[in-house]
């Protein structure tokens, strides 16, 4: 896979700075007015430090194109009475396609992230020659079961599990899908569906979907970690994705948590996910490949599954204290495909935790369960086409409204 078109930042087809900053100012309004549900010209100035000329200027185009509506005007005072602005949840619609070992999950969401159709099909271990055209399926599914106009359809977010564009580490591994490596699959969707398409690994995707409907809401300094097949973690630092140099950021399931323990496939010892990931969880109970149904009879198994977590603890008491001293996070957000409930478990366990450095400014827990549930990564997909700064779509609707 190649990284480069998986970076949703790369510059777009928008020119000149002039264009970018337009671009960017729209996400930002659009995402202040999300997270606040309903505000005035004003109250977004000042929560965006945008001047108020250029938040007349952008709330005005996304209203005539239908993105926000008005309300009926506050009296307060003297002087002009204020409109309060909100997302207009038909003003636009994203979908959001999850690729994983055991399923495909596709999602059709609105601009108010409410899910408007959902469709899961089984599919094991999914290549491009599988996936692909099921992906294409899916998406026709899709745009029947929402009735929505097809036209306000921004794009395609893409969720995977990562790395993307790796050598030599973990790419061949069993926790990766197999037959990826050369296909750029956003460019691949993109053209099967003729929609913008962009990919996201599976915590990165999760960290987003739990930023935006979930326990991470009002966070700008915290880690998610992915547990699924393998282990991942997302990172949102200062309000934003932080992906690294080649997009790999937070491919923690290889950091050497045991030294000189279990082997990896990827050469090292003692990583991570050879610990805390469904596959461990597996291995450590005896449950062959064959008998790895869904994640879900996991939680049939009651404390059969205390084996798992008495591995578990000592290698995610390691990560934790490298996370939290490496980057001072406001908290850890503990999901994934591994049912919430014995994640639970699991982060009951923990304690005592080892001493910590954060400050008493830190006022969330130092560990929370994942709220938002099996959905996060494909609800976080399904937000980037909403949030690209680059949406060639927005001019299209722009478009459409003007002719
Ligand atoms: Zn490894």
């Amino acid at each position: 896979m190649n990284p480069s078109s998986n970076n949703p930042r790369a510059p777009g087809p928008a020119g000149t700075n002039l264009e970018q900053a337009k671009w960017h100012n729209r996400r930002v309004i659009i995402e202040t007015v999300r997270l606040h549900d309903r505000l005035t010209r004003a109250e977004l100035a000042r929560l965006t430090a945008l001047t108020p000329q250029t938040v007349s200027n952008i709330t005005a185009e996304l209203q005539a194109s239908g993105m926000l509506i008005a309300h009926d005007p506050l009296r307060a005072g003297r002087g002009q009475p204020a409109t309060p602005l909100s997302l207009n949840p038909d003003g636009a619609y994203s979908i959001g396609i999850q690729i994983d070992h055991q399923s495909l999950t596709g999602l059709v969401v609105d601009l108010a992230g409410k899910v408007r159709a959902r469709v899961v099909k089984n599919l094991r271990r999914p290549g491009p020659a599988a996936a692909l055209p099921a992906v294409q399926e899916m998406v026709q599914q899709l745009f029947r079961q929402a009735k929505v106009d097809n036209q306000r359809m921004l794009g395609v977010g893409l969720v995977m599990p990562g790395p993307f564009g790796v050598e030599g580490i973990s790419s061949a591994g069993p926790t990766t899908l197999p037959g990826w490596e050369q296909v750029d699959v956003a460019a691949e969707v993109g053209r099967l569906v003729g929609l913008p398409a962009q990919l996201e690994n599976d915590a990165n995707a999760a960290a987003i979907g739990e930023r935006l409907y979930g326990v991470a809401k009002t966070l700008q300094n915290f880690a998610y970690l992915f547990v699924g097949t393998g282990l991942g973690a997302g990172l949102i630092l200062e309000g934003r994705m932080f992906r690294g140099h080649a997009g790999n950021a937070g491919e923690a399931g290889h950091m050497i948590v045991v030294p000189g323990g279990r082997p990896c496939y990827c050469g090292n010892r003692g990583c991570l996910e050879r610990y805390v990931s469904l596959d461990a969880a597996y291995e450590t109970l005896g449950i062959i490949e064959a008998e790895r149904q869904t994640p879900q009879t996991l939680l049939d198994l009651g404390d059969g599954i205390d084996p798992w977590l008495n591995t578990a603890v000592t290698p995610l008491r390691q990560t934790i204290n490298v996370l939290e001293t490496l980057l001072d996070l406001e908290t850890i957000v503990i999901g994934g495909t591994m049912p919430a409930a014995i994640l639970q478990r699991l982060v009951d366990r923990l304690e005592p935790l080892p001493a910590s450095l954060r400050s008493p400014l830190h006022r969330a827990p130092r560990l929370l369960v994942g709220a938002v549930g099996e959905d996060t990564a494909v609800l976080g997909a399904a937000a980037l086409p909403i949030f690209a700064e680059f949406n060639p779509q927005y001019d299209a609707l722009q478009k459409s409204i003007d002719s």
